[in-house]
């Protein structure tokens, strides 16, 4: 029987991959999970042989990303604001723009400190792999000592909650958030938390009938219930400003991702809702991404 070598298995990767229109650096990438080695060491050893178990793996994720799989949920894995998040098909995949969203929570934060604020509360609704809040938390960590912070993420999926509480063992190496398996603000008694000074929050947004029409990757493997924003694609945005009135401390904020062509609607249920300071930020492909607003 011939021995395959790691070029030949990495070529036929790709060849593979390229028939079917996906990026051939994606053939890189799962070698580098099979092998569980950087690309640096695997270049290394270029003419070596595969060992027939990670021959047969490596073909089997390849045919599995062939049927559509995304690699993130073969890979378990997604680099999010410098971590890598685990990830599996209970949550959605954090998307690159969503960092943008952590970047306006923490601008937030910082003016909190400058104003001298003691005890900041800090809520993530719908928070999946929890990427939104464990960034928030350690990218503040070095500014927030002698600050008593409370950090709540919530989804209404139990099976999320175990992926963004395993998130926050990796990442932060301890517990600092409370999870909470609610339906929005249902089960999230006042007494939880006493009002918070900031909500962020990246809820499903894609109206239902588009859901049918996302790519295969997304449509047939990331998880519904993390997409289908309603009819419109509004309704969790009408539901959680509705709820953030009541729930954020005066001065507190409530920040946004949304879908490209929702800005102006949730503005408008923003300001309807007694919002002020309305900010809007698009991302990198000039496509309107954040909105923000303050209670009075
Ligand atoms: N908050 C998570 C994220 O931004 C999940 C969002 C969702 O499930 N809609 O990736």
């Amino acid at each position: 029987m011939t021995e395959v070598k790691i070029y030949q298995i990495l070529k036929w990767g790709k060849e593979q991959f390229k028939v079917q229109g996906i990026q051939q650096v994606e053939a890189q990438l799962l070698l580098e999970y099979t092998l569980q080695m950087p690309f640096s060491r695997i270049l290394a050893q270029y003419q070596k042989s595969v060992s027939k178990e990670h021959e047969e793996r490596y073909k089997r994720d390849v045919e599995k990303r062939l049927h559509g799989v995304p690699l993130q949920y073969i890979t378990r894995e997604q680099p999010f604001m410098g971590e890598i998040f685990y990830v599996d098909e209970s949550v959605l995949i954090p998307r690159p723009e969503t960092e943008l969203l952590v970047e306006a929570g923490l601008i937030y934060l910082q003016q909190c400190i400058r104003k001298n604020k003691r005890n900041i509360n800090v809520l993530d609704m719908c928070t999946g792999s929890g990427c939104i809040l464990i960034s928030l938390i350690k990218q503040f960590k070095s500014e927030s000592k002698n600050i008593e912070c409370q950090w709540l993420g919530v989804d209404i999926q139990e099976e999320a909650l175990k992926i963004s509480r395993y998130n926050e063992q990796k990442i932060l190496k301890k517990e600092e958030i409370q999870w909470i398996q609610s339906d929005l603000f249902s089960k999230l008694e006042s007494n939880v938390v006493e009002g918070f000074d900031l909500i962020v929050s990246n809820p499903p947004y894609i109206p239902k009938e588009d859901v049918e029409i996302l790519m295969p990757e997304v449509k047939n493997y990331e998880p519904r219930v993390a997409l289908d924003g309603g009819v419109d694609g509004l309704f969790f945005y009408r539901r959680i400003i509705d709820e953030s009135r009541m729930r954020l401390r005066q001065n507190g904020q409530l920040i946004f991702e949304i879908g490209h062509g929702q800005m102006q609607d949730i503005k408008v249920m923003m300001l309807e809702a007694g919002f002020i300071k309305i900010k809007e930020i698009k991302d990198m492909a000039g496509l309107e991404r954040i909105i923000s607003g303050v209670k009075p």
